[in-house]
């Protein structure tokens, strides 16, 4: 504040310079006549002080004057230029900074890591297995040694350990022949994969199912772009330039053609380089950029279905295996854009998980919601809600959906507005009946459908003993007549 108050002073100074050096040349002065209008005429009364249209300058006397006011504009001028620069760096900081503010969060969110995430509930019971060693994680144990000393709640649940083990997705779909890791490995690199068969068909059925219960739940369903520019995905609460970033960008320049290697090649590939999204909840969000909404239109409710591409540097331990973590997959993602009323926001959050949790438990899945810590949040979501499902494979749960309330958070990066018609203050009598206002909308986000991790539950929980599997029933209508899973 104090340096754009310094540049507008020496901007104002400037003026009176370049009014006085007119004032110089016309009104009062006569000889300059050419120049002088009669608004100069009159600024020069002001400008030249007392007597500037009875006494005539000498001519020396004028020429002294004149490279006076050139040198003083010229010092003005650099200094303006000096200033200016100065303010835009300071404006850049100022950004960079504001940009990593994250959104508030809701005053019941628990505080802390994810180990203080708190359990909403469970749903079914875990099938547990005999011959894996719990996985190690954090949150509510519920592994089988934990369940063991855990009274007579544990015990029902201990209830359910299979009589034989159970295998893990990588050794079922082996049997199968269900995902080919080895071509993956070749053609792209690890954490890539080829689905197979039966797995080819489930990803199709299970994006169809969700996709079909979003559509009768009122969702209108949307295919979205996966490359998105940049600017969107910083919007969206992401860093896509942040060197933890999970973000793959992409390019029209190839690394190393002369176009990337000359200055101006350089130049291009830096501004046209696009980002390959992490989610679709990025496509949705940025299909409203700059958009003023009726308040009558209000929900929008989006089911998107994308791929979603994800860098996972520094992955760990058990999540290495498999389909659980990977660089790509397919994902039906629910997107709300509200009112920006939280009473509002927050009863749709509980809709969206109430959406999720139905397709779940139509799946059959055994699952537990958690009420998610203020440190696993993100920078955009004031409230979150994980789901996850139990994997016999790591006899554990495993996140397998989550769900946002972003409040304007977003909205005010992307500009999504909605027009809204307040009531008029009771104290301004003159403003009509009611006013016409814009305010930033709500935006909440949800995943329906990420397949590889619903792919993985489904086998590991749906296992018989002689390591066919055996779908939901749900499942069926999409599935060629393909009830249950056989060695080929
Ligand atoms: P997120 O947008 O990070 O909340 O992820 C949404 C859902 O996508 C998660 O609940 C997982 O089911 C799934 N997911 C996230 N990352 C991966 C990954 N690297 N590989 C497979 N599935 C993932």
């Amino acid at each position: 504040v104090e340096r754009t108050q310094r540049l507008d002073k020496a901007r104002a100074e400037r003026n009176r310079t370049a009014a006085e050096m007119k004032a110089l040349f016309s009104g009062g002065a006569g000889k300059g006549g050419k120049k002088g209008g009669k608004k100069a005429g009159s600024e020069a009364t002001g400008a030249v002080e007392t007597g500037a249209g009875k006494t005539e300058l000498s001519k020396e006397a004028k020429e002294a004057k004149r490279q006076e006011l050139v040198e003083r504009g010229r010092i003005l001028k650099e200094e303006i230029h000096a200033q200016e620069a100065e303010l835009a760096g300071l404006e850049t900081q100022l950004y960079e900074q504001a940009i990593m503010i994250p959104n508030t969060t809701h005053p019941e969110s628990p505080i802390g890591p994810e180990s203080e995430a708190r359990l909403v509930r469970i749903q079914g019971v875990p099938r547990l297995n005999p011959g894996v060693k719990a996985y190690a994680q954090p949150g509510i144990d519920l592994t089988s040694e934990a369940l063991g000393g855990a009274g007579e709640e544990g015990r029902a649940l201990l209830g359910n350990v299979s009589e034989y083990p159970l295998l893990d997705h990588v050794a079922l779909s082996k049997h199968l022949d269900l995902v080919d890791f080895e071509s993956a490995t070749a053609v792209t690199g690890s954490r890539w994969y080829y689905l197979k068969n039966e797995a080819a068909l489930l990803e199709l059925a299970l994006i169809q199912f969700a996709t079909q219960r979003a559509v009768k739940a009122g969702f209108m369903p949307v295919i979205t772009p996966d490359v998105v520019r940049p600017e969107v995905v910083q919007a969206c609460g992401f860093q896509p330039r942040d060197e933890a970033s999970q973000t793959y960008w992409v390019s029209t320049v190839a690394p190393g053609s002369p176009k990337a290697v000359s200055t101006e090649g350089a130049h291009h590939h830096q501004h046209s380089a696009l980002c390959l999204v992490a989610t679709a909840e990025i496509a949705l969000a940025g299909m409203n950029l700059n958009r003023v909404i009726e308040e009558s239109q209000l929900p929008i409710k989006m089911a998107g279905f994308g791929r979603a591409f994800r860098a996972e540097a520094g992955s760990r331990g058990a999540e290495v295996k498999g389909l659980y973590r990977v660089h790509q997959f397919s994902k039906v993602e629910l997107f709300v854009v509200s009112k920006a009323d939280p009473g509002e926001s927050d009863r749709i959050l509980e809709d969206i998980r109430t959406f999720q949790e139905d397709i779940f438990e139509e799946l059959g899945l055994c699952y537990r919601v958690l009420d998610m810590p203020t440190e696993e949040l993100g920078a955009s979501a004031y409230k979150k809600y994980d789901i996850e499902a139990w994997m016999p494979g790591r006899n554990g749960w495993g996140e397998i959906s989550s769900t946002s309330n972003c409040t304007d958070y977003q909205a005010r990066r992307l500009n999504i507005r909605y027009r809204t018609n307040k009531l008029r203050q009771p104290q301004d009598p003159s403003a009509s009946n009611s006013v016409v206002s814009t305010e930033f909308v709500h935006t909440l986000n949800g995943t329906a459908m990420a397949i590889p991790r619903i792919i993985v539950a489904l086998l590991e929980t749906y296992q018989q003993p002689d390591g066919s599997v055996r779908l939901p029933e749900c499942l069926w209508p999409f599935m060629a007549g393909i009830k249950e899973i056989h060695p080929k």
